[in-house]
């Protein structure tokens, strides 16, 4: 018999690789943090010795969800202002609110409260965008949550940074800081083409090429921006970006809802990952992106939340079900994002999105143990024909029972641990008090 770490069992074992495979009453072995083995219960029974066995006799197994997108502090500000077009919503609301607001406590209560969502959603690592990285890492660390965290450059003050210099100085300190992280990585997060100059992409572009970092940026969210570009600079903004020699493959370019089919040939030809994000884009009624013609020309399209201030929940399960129907709706086809390729832009292309594609997004002997249980014994997602079309189309994140991250069991009955829930409801509650009374807007 040989000795390891745990040993789970499940109804349904969908890889993710080879896609839309789904194996049944198979196990999973995990030693140290990695996988060691998949093979048939009966076998793994015969084979291992596991200090911790898990039954799941109804569940699906599947990779650990990655949140291709995210302002994770944002979650304090869930539901401050609705029903508003882009602009105003971030000129009028969000920009006051967070002038008032941002501080490393801010960001590491909102960090809390966007990680106790998220892991509990089946959502294992994040990419996330926001002000003082530095006071979210030791968050995600200790909730066992990986997290790709960039500091936003803009050319404006904020309370981070006053320029786009102390900005970039900003974020490679904590770069510095968190090299050779195992759960944290840093990233360059540029706001958006809108908010940032030639000089700040060809700094960020350099930096990125010396210190192998990835970069996340907002790029043709919306008709306006692209519009306003045209009207000013009489150039769109995805072309100034492949002028300054800053589209490639370690880009994570968030939104793309206006492409050209021109557009979409140079994105897949830079090997640039977009980051999806539709129900944010529905609901600032931003536009819509060609994610069926994307896929169709090989661009890898994950999938991310946004902020919870523009969503408003952090529900990759649901956003993937979204992202699904939409491309279906958008394209006039309802082959196009089908279950199993919904289900891998929430997995290995989001494992893509941060430059973790070696490490998670599938459940393959060699990754690491990030795994997710989806229990199907709720009477609404009787009966079961297809594991992977429950997953897409009927399953709700209060489905997930349990969450292993670097094998580590996170979450067990909904719950994740190390989270003081009392606590972290009061906090949230004191946070929307001192929004209200910053703002003037009922919390
Ligand atoms: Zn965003």
């Amino acid at each position: 018999m040989e000795r390891i770490d745990a040993l789970i069992h499940a109804r349904h074992v969908v890889p993710v690789v080879p896609r839309g495979v789904v194996l049944s009453e198979h196990a999973v072995a995990i030693h140290r943090g990695r996988i060691v083995g998949i093979l048939p219960s009966a076998d793994a029974r015969a084979r291992y010795e596991a200090d911790s066995e898990h039954e799941l006799d109804r569940h699906a197994l599947i990779p650990g969800l990655v949140n291709a997108h995210c302002h994770a502090a944002m979650t304090l500000l869930r539901g401050i202002a609705d029903d508003l077009p882009l602009m105003t919503w971030l000129q009028e609301h969000i920009w006051p609110a967070e002038g008032a607001l941002v501080s490393a406590e801010f960001v590491a209560d909102g960090a809390e409260l966007a990680a106790a969502e998220m892991l509990a959603g089946g959502v294992t690592a994040v990419n996330d965008q926001y002000f003082f990285p530095e006071a979210a890492a030791p968050v995600f660390r200790r909730l066992g949550m990986r997290a790709s965290l960039g500091a936003p450059v803009l050319e404006f003050p904020t309370p981070y940074a006053r320029d786009a210099s102390e900005y970039l100085a900003r974020s490679l300190a904590f770069a510095d800081a968190v090299r050779g992280d195992d759960m944290i990585l840093a990233s360059f997060a540029p706001h958006a083409p809108y908010t940032v100059s030639d000089d700040s992409f060809r700094r960020i572009r350099t930096y990125a090429d010396q210190l192998g970092l990835r970069i996340q940026c907002h790029i043709h969210e919306t008709a306006h921006e692209v519009e306003e570009a045209r009207r000013l600079h009489n150039e769109r903004p995805l072309a100034r970006l492949e002028r300054l020699g800053f589209l490639g493959p370690d880009l994570t370019a968030v939104h793309m809802t206006q492409l050209t089919p021109a557009e979409i040939e140079r994105v897949a030809r830079h090997g640039v990952v977009v980051a999806h994000c539709p129900e944010s884009n529905l609901k600032l009624a931003s536009g819509f992106c060609p994610v069926g013609a994307l896929l169709e020309a090989g661009v890898t399209v994950s999938i991310g939340t946004d902020g919870a201030a523009s969503n408003n929940d952090l529900d990759l399960l649901g956003e993937l079900r979204t992202a699904a129907l939409l491309a279906k709706g958008v394209g006039g086809n309802a082959a196009l994002m089908d279950a199993a390729t919904a289900l891998e832009c929430a997995t290995l292309a989001g494992a893509r999105a941060i430059g973790l594609e070696d490490r998670i997004g599938s459940i393959e002997i060699g990754k690491v143990a990030d795994l997710v249980a989806i229990d199907f014994g709720r009477i609404g997602l009787a009966p079961v024909y297809s594991p992977v079309s429950h997953i897409a189309y009927a399953a709700s994140r209060h489905d997930v029972s349990h969450v292993w991250v670097d094998g580590r069991l996170r979450v067990e009955h909904g719950l994740v641990a190390g989270i003081d829930y009392d606590r972290l409801r009061a906090t949230a509650a004191r946070w929307a008090l001192r929004a209200e009374a910053a703002t003037g807007q009922r919390a």
